[in-house]
């Protein structure tokens, strides 16, 4: 345990929230699929095994400002595709889709402790939010956490990996992880727009 120096911590009691506690998805992450698979149609050489193939949906979604919207048990929309993008946008997707497989075939990455796809990013905001719902004494059902969690996750930057280590595949300027201010202030940017605690001022 670090020794801050002068006084310890107060401890308050947090309420802690799991995943199993709402549902969000990331609408790029099927986007980046496709667009990855669409580009090794074209490229030959080069390993296109599953792990390589997730490593650049990996890299690649790091590249992207994510999508994330509530999944609410009525609306299990169909899986957005390239063709839902405006053209700018599809057109960077694809061009930063060739990047990630010529940096993954850079660096094949077959061995080693592998973790499915995630986005660490979701994991430093489940620590802030408990706490910040506890001090706020907010007691949030499924619905209202799944929109909140969706709404925090975009004004983040993702970063996704494939290790348990959270740094596979990251740009080097990307491996800092998101400092706890920076998602303390996405945090209260949601609630407040939200409107789950009042505006100030
Ligand atoms: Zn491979």
């Amino acid at each position: 345990m670090p020794d801050c120096g002068s006084q310890a911590p107060v401890r308050r009691i947090t309420a802690k929230i799991n995943q199993s506690d709402y549902s969000i998805c990331n609408r790029m992450e099927s986007v980046a699929a496709e667009a990855i698979s669409q580009v090794l149609l074209d490229e030959v050489d080069g390993c296109r095994c599953p792990l390589c193939q997730e490593d650049m949906q990996c890299y690649l979604l790091n590249q992207l400002e994510p999508l994330y919207v509530p999944v609410l048990s009525e609306d299990i929309g169909k899986e957005m595709s390239l063709q839902d993008l405006a053209p700018d946008l599809r057109r960077r997707v694809v061009s930063e889709a060739y990047r990630a497989v010529i940096v993954v075939w850079g660096s094949v990455r077959h061995g080693g402790e592998r973790a499915i796809l995630h986005n660490y990013t979701e994991r430093v905001v489940l620590e802030a939010l408990g706490e910040a719902l506890a001090q706020e004494k907010l007691d949030l059902g499924r619905e209202e956490l799944s929109m909140l969690m969706a709404d925090i996750m975009n004004d983040l930057p993702p970063r996704y990996t494939t290790s348990h280590k959270g740094d596979a595949f990251v740009r080097t300027d990307e491996l800092v992880p998101t400092s706890f201010a920076r998602v303390y202030s996405a945090i209260y940017h949601s609630l407040h727009r939200l409107g789950f605690i009042p505006r100030l001022g």
